[in-house]
């Protein structure tokens, strides 16, 4: 039976935007003392846009997004829907695409063996490109933004990058999480460790762990709660669930998140507010005196 003080926890958390799925994760919530974050549409806004792109020599930018797109169509990542709303050619016929997840999409665009993604989508082969969109990828990565490869028939076709926003709130939030005395905040990213350090360091995160596959990041969760026994992760995509299902809370931002991690998660932040995580665990401690 649910304890009336956690009942009355979890009515105030409904008045404030937050959903409790239960009692006992509101009181394990006040005991959190360290909390893992996902980046893309946790910490930033996840409305991703296509900022440049980046042809091979003898490709053009339209020709590069136009393949990327076609492929691009049949993925649910919102990198797939920023590329396919940033082409305005038709798309090209595709057969058998494949999502590959924390990496990318591949098919055949036109009949032609079709990448778009990591440079490590499929392992094993070696692609070799210019210097130059090395160079460029760099910067732009260290920019915090996301550089994704369009390759065919094992030939880079050219760049597209992708920027996200770090939400307003994220960096306020992170700071009230050092005064609630929460000692460890993290970052966790299927992206790779330039633009995950910079968008850490924008919002004040202590540690980042970077191009993790959603597998990884459940054994990162592991690794913390050793050392701080109970840890919350915060989580919007279908990469997090297993990470959200493996931590003492998992915590799901509404309205964007995926249905998959809105299940999964014991709490979950209505209308996409991430600044609601403080009163949650202002909730959860509250709950936790007046029961003992
Ligand atoms: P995150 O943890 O930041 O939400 P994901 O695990 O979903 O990221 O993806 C990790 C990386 O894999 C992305 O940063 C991107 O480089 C690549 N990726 C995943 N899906 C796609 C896709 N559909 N198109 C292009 N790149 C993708
Ligand atoms: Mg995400």
């Amino acid at each position: 039976a649910i304890m009336p003080t956690l009942l009355a926890g979890i009515a105030n958390g409904a008045r404030q935007g937050i959903l409790f799925k239960d009692g006992a994760q509101l009181e394990l919530l006040g005991q959190v003392k360290a909390i893992a974050f996902d980046k893309t549409g946790t910490l930033t806004t996840g409305q991703l846009q296509v900022s440049q792109v980046i042809p091979s020599p003898g490709q053009t930018a339209a020709q590069v997004l136009q393949v990327a797109a076609s492929l691009e169509a049949y993925s649910e990542h919102p990198i797939g829907a920023a590329i396919v709303g940033a082409a305005d050619s038709a798309l090209l016929p595709v057969d058998n695409p494949q999502a590959v997840a924390g990496r990318g999409i591949t098919g055949q665009v036109a009949g032609l063996p079709t990448r778009v993604g990591r440079i490590d989508l499929t392992q094993g082969d070696r692609i070799s490109y210019g210097p130059e969109l090395d160079a460029a990828r760099e910067q732009l990565e260290s920019q915090g933004q996301t550089v994704v490869w369009v390759l065919q028939q094992e030939q880079v076709l050219g760049l597209i990058a992708v920027a996200d926003e770090v939400r307003s709130q994220s960096q306020a939030m992170v700071q009230r999480m050092r005064s609630l005395g929460i000692q460890q905040t993290v970052l966790l990213t299927g992206d790779n460790p330039r633009t995950a350090d910079s968008v850490a360091q924008a919002v004040g995160i202590d540690r980042v762990y970077a191009q993790l596959l959603p597998e990884d990041k459940v054994k990162v969760i592991k690794q913390l709660q050793q050392q701080y026994d109970q840890v919350a992760m915060v989580g919007d995509g279908i990469n997090d669930a297993p990470a959200l299902a493996q931590a003492t809370v998992g915590i799901a931002m509404g309205g964007t998140g995926s249905d998959v991690a809105l299940e999964t998660a014991d709490i979950v932040l209505m209308a996409n507010r991430l600044d609601r995580l403080e009163a949650a665990i202002q909730i959860g401690r509250r709950s936790q005196r007046i029961v003992k």
